[in-house]
């Protein structure tokens, strides 16, 4: 498909951007089978979204075009998946550099949640991690009687680590749009924060 020229929307007097997309990395991280690849794919669901590259559909890369107060950017999804019993000394060589972070685990799996503490404590440490979104995102809140991780847990997590918190499932599309939309504003602050 034709990439639509966009250059008459962006050209908007008080703007000082220039007509490029903006393009942000955002690195989806978590153990096998938490529900990454099924959230990503959902965000084609997603009324923020007027484009997605279905190309690199079967691979585990995404990049999704997202309109956001009148401005576009392209937000390129890779998805990382984690082994379960990782250590931190692996973790240093597994995890990229990104504008952002989503550690996804499964509240019907306790490990994944461990496993996800251990992820988030390891990119607290990165280098320039304050000027990095990072979110935390509890999935399959659909099952909520095979629950074992408590909202309660997910959030002290993501308040004892100062990231974002959110509870989505991807199976019946619920919270989707917010986590989408919550990763591109934590970027857009953290950026914003770390210019002045
Ligand atoms: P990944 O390995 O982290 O990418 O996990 P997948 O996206 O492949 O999902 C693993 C399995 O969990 C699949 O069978 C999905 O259909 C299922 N799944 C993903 N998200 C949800 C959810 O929110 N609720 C439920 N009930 N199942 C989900």
């Amino acid at each position: 498909s034709e990439t639509p020229d966009t250059s008459s929307k962006t050209n908007i007097p008080t703007s000082p951007k220039s007509h490029e997309n903006i393009k942000y990395s955002v690195l989806v991280l978590g153990c096998s089978a938490v529900g990454k690849s099924t959230l990503t794919n959902q965000f084609k669901t997603s009324e923020y979204i007027c484009d997605y590259d279905s190309t690199q559909d079967e691979g585990d890369e995404k990049l999704v075009t997202v309109i956001l107060n009148g401005d576009e950017f392209e937000l390129l999804f890779i998805e990382q998946t984690i082994p379960e019993n990782e250590t931190e000394t692996n973790l240093t060589l597994l995890v990229e550099n990104a504008d952002a972070y989503v550690v996804v685990y499964s509240v019907a799996h306790r490990e994944s949640f461990q496993l996800a503490k251990t992820i988030i404590k390891h990119i607290k440490k990165l280098q320039d991690m304050e000027k990095k979104a990072v979110i935390l995102a509890g999935n399959k809140t659909d099952l909520a009687r095979l629950r074992t991780v408590s909202t309660d847990a997910g959030r002290d997590l993501a308040t004892s680590q100062n990231c974002k918190f959110i509870e989505t499932s991807a199976g019946i599309n619920h919270h989707v749009d917010e986590l989408l939309v919550g990763i591109l504003s934590q970027i857009r602050l953290k950026y914003s924060q770390s210019d002045r």
